[in-house]
Formats: structure tokens, sequence, C-alpha cells
């Protein structure tokens, strides 16, 4: 049953032919079956888990149930959960057990979700491949032996095994559409400010946003529907009206005109990736869309421009973590600073300790201007590229990441490669963007190829509706790893 749409899965609760506690103990014995070769879960939760789905049950009896209610779900261990431990990736936060649930957390509560567990992640979610984890790397469902993408990368593996049918995870530079390309699922970034950021644990500010991954379109629109709304705690928050994201599902192709920029198509795609990529355009002209060549010319800058300001806000962000109040103490130090400076050395992991220094610097007097305003400068750029191409087009498509999954360890002794696998998706995020991978091939190996689609402000409805059209048409998002 959890193999199933949401709608099915919902259909069959109401009837009866299932409960939701049945459900989340299938689910449970899933994780339970596969975590070990995976290791999709940091944290799993039976007795909270099967406590929400009794009442759940509860609520179906009632008749008030509504779309999630029963369903099993994961969150990135990213988001704070109230009694439940959250780590964020880190050994920093080993020992955090949360004293409130973040904005998601409480939406999805009350909408009826059963929260199975907490999923693996890139330390304080800095990472294209999750290795830079803790609690070890999560594995590619597809293939153990490669990564399954990052930072939310156990939400993404957790769903392509099928231990849920649906995950959060949050998407600063690429964190949900990549692993959600690695791992042959759907997964959507919202416009800036449409989640709340309240409980999710910050890297930064300006670019980080929750997400939703499932395996198609349609169920990302109703988690994604469920997630969003305003959020007082949140100043960022958007004040805007709740919506159906699910609203343009069944709008047909036709006249819809897709831009291509021609700099996602240069040099620097795999061969694979490429093939798929235009084998799934060629499916959406079929489907009646027009492709459009479109320009983004300040593109190449995205990655220093990102590289810069993420590890600003991120060096600002996690000044917090100083053992005082929360999270891993040194066991021995001589005074007060070497408390901090020990239990820092101690607790962060080499990547965070790299984009601290790298963002402290950027941030010094002196670097200020040349680094952190010249990206500030940038970024403007680059939202304004976006803003003259959707001139000439409704949506833009392209791939979500240059190559399929690699090999665990590929590319972890040089960080500017990993950096550089971020190239098609960060530029959404400096100019706050919706972007969505739905799976559209395989590459060479079996593994997934995901297309990237990249909406206008507030276009979340479009992309969903637009990605629905090629599930309805194709059958790479029902796929399923040999588990
Ligand atoms: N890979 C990017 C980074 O390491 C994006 C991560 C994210 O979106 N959280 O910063």
């Amino acid at each position: 049953m959890i193999d199933s749409s949401l709608k099915d899965i919902a259909a069959a609760l109401r009837a009866g032919r299932v409960s939701a506690v049945e459900l989340a103990t299938d689910s449970l014995a899933r994780i339970e079956a596969g975590n070990g070769r995976i290791n999709a879960f940091v944290t799993t939760c039976r007795d909270s888990a099967l406590q929400a789905a009794a009442e759940a049950d509860a609520r179906i009896a009632a008749g008030t149930a509504g779309p999630l209610t029963g369903i099993p779900l994961a969150h990135k261990d990213v988001f704070c959960t109230e009694g439940v431990l959250t780590t964020c990736g880190s050994k920093m936060l080993t020992n955090f057990v949360s004293p409130y649930d973040a904005h998601v957390v409480t939406l999805l509560k009350q909408a009826g979700a059963v929260m199975v567990g907490k999923t693996n992640m890139d330390e304080f979610a800095m990472g294209s491949s999750n290795e830079n984890s803790h609690f070890g790397p999560t594995r590619n469902p597809w293939n153990p032996d490669c990564v399954p993408g990052g930072s939310s990368g156990g939400s993404a593996a957790a769903v392509a095994a099928r231990m849920v049918p649906i995950a959060t995870g949050t998407d600063t530079g690429g964190s949900v559409r990549q692993p959600a390309s690695f791992c042959g699922v759907t997964g959507i970034k919202p416009t800036y400010g449409t989640v709340s950021r309240y409980g999710m644990i910050a890297y930064a500010s300006s670019l980080d946003q929750g997400g939703a991954f499932a395996r198609s379109a349609e169920d990302c629109a109703l988690l994604l529907s469920a997630m969003a709304g305003h959020d007082p705690r949140d100043s960022t928050s958007l004040e805007r009206e709740a919506e159906n994201y699910g609203r343009d599902l069944s709008k047909p192709l036709a006249g819809l005109r897709i831009g291509l920029p021609k700099e996602f198509f240069a040099d620097g795609m795999a061969d694979d990736v490429r093939a798929a990529v235009d084998a799934a355009l060629a499916e959406y002209r079929r489907l009646g869309a027009t492709t459009v060549e479109v320009s983004l010319p300040n593109a190449r800058l995205a990655i220093p421009a990102y590289y810069v300001i993420a590890p600003a806000e991120a060096s600002s962000n996690l000044s917090r973590f100083d053992g005082v109040r929360y999270g891993h103490r040194a066991a021995a130090y001589t005074d007060l600073n070497d408390m901090y400076c020990k239990s820092r050395a101690q607790g962060f992991g080499a990547e965070v300790q790299r984009r601290i220094l790298v963002g402290t610097y950027v941030l010094s007097h002196g670097y200020y201007d040349a680094y952190y305003i010249k990206a500030q400068k940038l970024r403007r750029l680059i939202a304004n590229d976006f803003a003259a191409a959707f001139q000439q087009c409704d949506v833009i498509a392209g791939p979500t990441a240059p190559t399929t999954a690699y090999a665990l360890g590929a590319k972890t002794d040089d960080p500017v490669q990993m950096y550089l696998g971020d190239i098609y998706t960060v530029a959404v995020n400096l100019a706050g963007l919706p972007g969505l991978s739905h799976p559209a091939g395989f590459g060479a190996g079996g593994l997934p190829v995901g297309l990237q689609l990249i909406g206008n402000y507030f276009d979340e409805a479009r992309l969903l509706g637009v990605a629905h059209q090629f599930q309805q048409a194709t059958d790479w998002h029902a796929r399923a790893p040999r588990t």
C-alpha cells in the first residue's frame, strides 16, 4: 500500500481496506529491513508513530480526515521535533532533543500525517552528497556504492526505497532537487518565503527554504499544500493565503513555452544526462509544449556568488553553537574561551569548519566589499537574468545536476569539484525562485536522471502541473530500485 499514490492510500484508509496503524507498522518494518544498507534514517519513532497512527484512524472513522491523515512521513533531521532527537547531521547536536516543533512539523501533525522518523543529511545541510553526516553517508537505493545526493539525501533515499511515500527536505542551493534527481524521485523547493523557517535549523537564512519529496508531482502538491502558509514567527514568511498547489494538475501542456537556457546546455553536462534530458524535452513537445532558447548570461557566476553568500550567512548562524545552553561541550577546558574553541572544534565536522572559516573571511574588514558585497551584486544580476528569461517563456527546463549519482568518496577530497555539482541549482535560490526536479530517465549504470523545471515567483502550481502531465505520459517516476 505504501507504494500507491497518496490519493489511493487515502481512499483505502477511508474505505477501511487499510488502517493508519498498519501503514505505520509497514513503513517502520521497511525502514528496519533497509536502513542497515541505506542509512537513510538517523532516528525512528515507533511509539509516537503508532500513537499518531491510532489518532489518525480515529479521525478517519469520525470522517474528519484530510488528504494526509494517516500517511507515513519522514522529516529531514534539520526540522526541530518536540521530544525527538534533532541532530542536523552533526556531532554538535547528537544529544539535542528539541523542546518545540518547527512550524512545518506542527502543520503536518495537524494534517494527521504520521512521522515515522528523522532522516540523515549533510551536517547543517552543507553538502551535495550526504557524505558530510556525522552519522555516516546515506547510500543511493539504486546503487549502494553511490551517493544519494545532498544535503537532503536521507529523505530522497527513504522515498526512493519506498520506506515512506513522502518526506520533507530543505533546499539552500539544491538540496531538495539534486538528491531527488540522484534518487529518481520528485522534489520541489517553493518560492523563498512560502514555507516557514521557524524551527528549521538555519544554514543560510536568505536562501534556505523547506521543500517536499514524493514519488510524483501529484503527491508533492499534496505535501507542499500542507507545509506552506504564513507564519508570524518567521519574519521572511510571506503573507499569502494558503494555496492548493494541485490546482493545475489537469491543465494540458498545449501552448506552454519552455525556455532552455543555452548556458545550461553548453559544456559540462554528462552525455547520459544530456540524452535523458533531450528525450524528456522531446516528450514535452509531443505533449504540446514548445521550446525556446533563452539566456542566463550570469549563470556562470552563480557558484562563486553562492559560495560566498552561503558561508557568510552560515558563519553568523552557526555562532550560536557554543556548547553553553545545548549541544556538544568539550569535556576538558581551561577557561570560557577555551571551552568555546574546543567545543566547536570537536562538535563541527571538516566541511562545516571550512564554511565558517570562508564565511568569516569574506565578512571581515577589508574583504567585505571585495567578496560579500560583490557577491550580493552578482545575486541581483542573476535574478535579473531570470526576470528577462521569463518574458519569453512560462517555465525554464534543464538538467538538475551535471551527472548522475557518483561513487561514494569520488569527490570528498576536492571540495571545489563537489561545489561545481551545484551549477544548475544554486542560481534558483539566489533569485528566490521555485524549482522542481522530476525523474526523466536513466543514465549509465541504470542511475536516475532528473529534469529541473524552474518557475517564476509563486508558480509552484504550474511547475507541479507541468510535471504531472509529463508523469501521466511516462513511467520513470514509477520505477523502483530493487531492494
Ligand atoms: N550543496 C549546496 C551546499 O553545500 C547546497 C546545500 C543545500 O541546499 N542545503 O551548500
